[in-house]
């Protein structure tokens, strides 16, 4: 099979209501997404999405008139261009499409199969007043979920505990809550300085009090000691790791012990492959392995595929802060994917990837 054209359909977000990612103090305007479709000559399509794919145009030759089903060297191949420039993990994606689809069975089953659905946790994407993150942490466990992530901003730390405190009183202790401070997160130009680690572990000594089941990105990414230090601390968990570049990186964070949880997103981060490489290597040490996900629909079911593949745990994150960010809103473009009443997400039984894409949404929404 060859792979005999690459389509790139750039799209942009609808954003009324408005979404502001206030958490970070430099947040983003606006919320591109790119559809990559690969076309085959067998009439084989796939899609995928979840990264910009910017500047990916200059590398398509370097696909065009390869065989899709050897995804180590599609693996490989992007690998080599992400050293220069673009992470171009939604290509893989569409590939894996490809792949299930000749297989006849969903891409989760390729990656082990361990489960048909994951538990989901609401991760939320906007600060909130203590009084309104309680009030929909309290809806959240009324629509069936049993976790939520809240963000805290780095420049309003007391009022992001007093928040995540308001939400423990409302839901109780049979809910779980975690936090994202985000230190290994850096929008483009944000040159600001990353909290100490004294401060760090004081934060984290707070949220250990409050039951917080992981403190995620506490410190940045070269701060390994102080990871460990704050876990041996407060006892808290660590997750981190959603952004890492290089496999090699997170094996040797792994290899270092840095995290209990470990999340490289399958569409930024690693891609799907390498992310099971991850997941194992993770496993094998007792540690757990579940993606971040937030990027669009597309991004999260390949998340999804990958994470019920391996039996990740023990949620899978479902970016939900209503009424901002929706499940309409974030699968913009294909037919949204949304928990039952138990707060599990199904892995679409249809071979591939099994996105049922909106092309009048892609119509309408096309830069
Ligand atoms: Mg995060």
């Amino acid at each position: 099979m060859k792979i005999t054209a690459i389509r790139l359909t750039r799209l942009k977000l609808p954003l009324d209501p408005p979404f502001n990612a206030s958490w970070d103090p430099h947040p983003r305007r606006d919320f591109p997404a790119t559809l990559v479709e690969v076309q085959t000559d067998s009439g084989l399509v796939g899609f995928g999405s979840g990264d910009t794919m910017d500047g990916f145009e200059a590398y398509e030759h370097l696909f065009l008139g390869t065989d899709p089903l050897q995804i180590l060297n599609q693996v490989r191949r992007i690998e080599t261009i992400n050293f220069h420039g673009g992470r171009y993990w939604p290509l893989e994606a569409a590939l894996w499409d490809i792949i299930g689809q000749v297989a006849g069975l969903p891409v989760s089953i390729l990656f082990g199969g361990a489960r048909d659905r994951l538990l989901a946790y609401a991760s939320c994407g906007e600060l909130k007043s203590p009084a309104d993150r309680a009030e929909s942490a309290l809806a959240a466990k009324d629509r069936g979920f049993r976790a939520m992530k809240i963000r805290i901003a780095r420049d309003r730390i007391e009022e992001g505990i007093a928040a995540v405190r308001a939400a423990r009183n409302a839901v109780g202790d049979d809910f779980d809550l975690m936090v994202d401070l985000n230190q290994m997160w850096r929008m483009s130009g944000d040159i600001d300085a990353a909290l100490p680690l004294a401060r760090v572990q004081r934060i984290a000594a707070e949220l250990s009090d409050l039951g917080v089941l992981w403190l995620e990105e506490p410190l940045p990414q070269a701060d390994v000691v102080g990871a460990q230090r704050v876990r041996a601390q407060t006892g808290i968990q660590i997750a981190g790791g959603e952004m890492v570049r290089t496999i090699a990186e997170l094996s040797a964070l792994i290899e270092a012990d840095a995290f209990d949880i470990y999340q490289p997103d399958v569409a930024l981060s690693v891609g799907m492959y390498r992310a099971r490489q991850v997941a194992e290597s993770a496993n094998l040490r007792h540690r757990m392995f579940t993606p971040h996900t937030w990027s669009n629909g597309l991004g999260l079911l390949a998340n999804l595929h990958v994470a019920a593949g391996v039996d990740a745990g023990p949620y899978l994150e479902f970016p939900y802060d209503p009424p901002g960010w929706t499940p309409e809103r974030r699968d913009f473009f294909l037919e949204p994917l949304d928990i039952d009443s138990t707060g599990h997400l199904l892995v679409p039984t249809a071979p591939g990837l099994g996105a049922n894409i909106d092309h009048a949404a892609v119509k309408r929404y096309t830069v």
